[in-house]
């Protein structure tokens, strides 16, 4: 069982990281209307890893015999003024999931929760990579947001394939 505070804020991850799958199909949804196929799927790959990590969170929350709290998920923003400000949007996103992500690490120290905090280093090193990923996605987009560039990154991002994190391979 994890202290009371953790659970709390355990199941306040999952809701935020639902929203954050939310966020980025409502993102897939702008680019596939901007007829930008392969940034679309990039997009898609995004938000299936966002409700794995929601699984990953709630699969520890029952292993730890505690009952999940799940909150309302609030909708995401529909429409984007440009391909940059969807990126810009996803770069800021993935900054409040970290800080999010750290909030939760330190409640885990100052609980002397040592389960909760070696649960928490794969998201730790997993938003190393979010960041990265979307920060290079955005200095692309910067770079290239003229017509004929866009539509060679929207090759190159539609091979971007889905991989299931290690910690759900066998629990779904
Ligand atoms: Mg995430």
């Amino acid at each position: 069982m994890v202290d009371k505070k953790m659970l709390k804020a355990l199941s306040e991850q999952v809701t935020k990281e639902f929203y954050s799958a939310y966020l980025y199909m409502s993102m897939a949804s702008y680019l596939e209307d901007k007829v930008l196929p392969g940034i679309a799927k990039w997009m898609r790959v995004q938000a299936q890893e966002e409700s794995c990590h929601a699984l990953i969170i709630f699969n520890y929350i029952c292993e730890q015999g505690c009952k999940a709290e799940l909150g309302a998920i609030k909708a995401p923003p529909s429409d984007f003024k440009s391909v940059t400000e969807v990126f810009k949007h996803t770069v800021e996103h993935e900054k409040l999931v970290t800080a999010s992500i750290h909030a939760i690490a330190e409640l885990a120290i100052a609980l002397k929760d040592h389960a909760t905090k070696q649960f928490l280093e794969w998201f730790i090193k997993e938003q190393v990579e979010e960041e990265n990923s979307s920060e290079t996605m955005l200095r692309q987009v910067v770079r290239l947001e003229d017509e004929k560039a866009l539509f060679l990154l929207d090759k190159e991002a539609g091979a971007r394939l889905f991989a299931l994190p290690l910690p759900l391979v066998g629990k779904i």
